[in-house]
């Protein structure tokens, strides 16, 4: 799969590069809401691959390797994919 950053929708404001940085996406950041998410369309296209990935279990809705809940995890602009079949947003506001 596509190991390019997924692109930022038409009109994100990005952060500067020293911002990016310093986001470390963590399973917590979702209770932050000063946390970047993701928008709703890519949000969606990430649970897809997940529910057609081989280390998603669809009984818990929870990643194999990383053991993240994936329906709230996605939502996390800087979250990523541990294989690599989905990335962090490039360019989200703190
Ligand atoms: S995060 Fe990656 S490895 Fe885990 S279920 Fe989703 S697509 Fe598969």
């Amino acid at each position: 799969m596509s190991s390019s950053p997924t692109p930022p929708p038409d009109g994100w404001v990005g952060p500067t590069d020293a911002e990016w940085e310093v986001i470390k996406t963590r399973p917590w950041d979702l209770l932050d809401p000063r946390h970047p998410r993701t928008p709703k369309v890519i949000a969606e296209g990430r649970y897809d691959l997940c529910k057609s990935c081989d280390e998603f279990h669809g009984f818990t809705h929870t990643c194999g390797i990383c053991r993240c809940f994936m329906a709230l995890k996605v939502h996390l602009a800087g979250a990523s994919c541990p294989i690599g079949r989905w990335n962090p947003i490039e360019g989200v506001s703190l």
